[in-house]
């Protein structure tokens, strides 16, 4: 990443410092308060209106990493994403959205968005065609995600923005790289001033905002950001490649590795592949068994964070479906989504070695 990473770190650890008072402390102080004067020109500070002090300073390192105007941190990543839809849509829009997407927002697209009267298709692909076949009139939002999970497709980012339409609105899941340490659920939204007021008139009264206590200690995770997500992404090559030459795997989906079918494009628009390696055990071993064998490498649900994380998609994130639906997906129940920390290579290899 080069010269750009340095801008990231610098902005990952200083912007949106608040102004230091009468102490001087070189770490922005936690305001914890849900009562401000209400003679000061902000009449309307309150936390649930995402304006407290340690909240605008969080939404200003947001918008900057961003490269947005301006950025909202919410409680979770579901909230955010749930108030950015029901902040921009209302009863008679469409919005198209990926097919192969976060749970959590399929379930809230597929079971609950209708019920605002709002209308949705999913895409048939991922490819920009995809996409521009499910316009309508009345489409007000195009919904993406990339990488996808668990099998990690690259979106092409470009050629849909090209097609068409731009990108409005980033959202993250702060709960993953973000936070880094698998210890805070939180969500952010970067997006131009304009856009930000419609999303935050709504999200107001739902009242999705993160505590001040959480975004003092996100904030704090962002700090570091950079050089996690840069072991992370060193390390999760290592291990791709490793785990490419192991007998008992099948096949390794990484962006990072040349057999992945999307390679080159997630080498045009990604400046790292990414922590999370999926990998599809051989039939001949058991993927529980496997799982239930490694020692330093934990069985978690969640990913991200600097210690590694295992789990078996089939029997978690996609037990719901059934096996014809997760086959017609592509996820058989040998697959594997390893999130990679920032562990030794060589440990974690050892690991994997002794759980085959
Ligand atoms: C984790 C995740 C979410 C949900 O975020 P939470 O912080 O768990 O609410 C949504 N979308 C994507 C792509 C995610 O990875």
């Amino acid at each position: 990443m080069g010269e750009k990473n340095k801008d990231l770190n610098t902005l990952c650890v200083h912007e949106g410092e608040l102004p230091i008072d009468q102490y001087k402390t070189a770490v922005s102080p936690l305001y914890f308060s849900t009562a401000f004067d209400y003679q000061d020109q902000r009449r309307d500070q309150y936390p649930r209106y995402f304006n407290t002090p340690n909240q605008i300073g969080l939404n200003q390192k947001i918008a900057a990493l961003d490269h947005c105007e301006s950025g909202l941190v919410f409680a979770s990543g579901m909230a955010a994403i749930t108030s950015t839809l029901l902040g921009l849509l209302s009863a008679g829009d469409h919005m198209v959205i990926q097919n192969s997407i976060y749970g959590g927002t399929y379930n809230f697209v597929a079971n609950h968005i209708g019920d605002f009267g709002i209308q949705y298709d999913f895409t048939d692909g991922l490819e920009a065609e995809d996409f521009a076949q499910k316009i309508k009139p009345n489409t007000k939002i195009i919904y993406i995600e990339s990488p996808s999970n668990p099998l990690l497709e690259i979106v092409d980012f470009k050629a849909i923005v090209e097609a068409q339409y731009g990108v409005d609105v980033i959202i993250h899941s702060a709960t993953k790289y973000m936070s880094g340490h698998s210890d805070i659920l939180a969500g952010t939204v970067a997006c131009s001033q304009q856009l930000r007021d419609r999303i935050a008139k709504r999200a107001k009264m739902l009242g999705g905002n993160l505590s001040d206590l959480t975004v003092w200690l996100l904030d704090r995770s962002i700090k570091t950001m950079g050089l996690r997500v840069d072991a992370q992404n060193k390390n999760a090559m290592i291990m791709a490649t490793w785990l490419e030459a192991q007998p008992q795997v099948e096949r390794v989906l990484y962006p990072g590795l040349t057999s992945h079918p999307d390679h080159a494009l997630a080498q045009s628009q990604m400046c790292g592949f990414g922590g999370v390696v999926s990998f599809e055990l051989s039939k001949k071993f058991s993927a529980v068994s496997f799982l239930n064998n490694l020692k330093l490498i934990k069985r978690a649900s969640s990913f991200a964070g600097v210690e590694s994380t295992a789990l078996i998609p089939a029997l978690t994130s996609h037990s719901l479906l059934t096996s014809d639906q997760r086959s017609a997906l592509g996820i058989s129940d040998q697959l594997i989504r390893f999130s990679v920390g920032i562990e030794s290579a060589e440990d974690l290899q050892s690991d994997i070695a002794q759980a085959f």
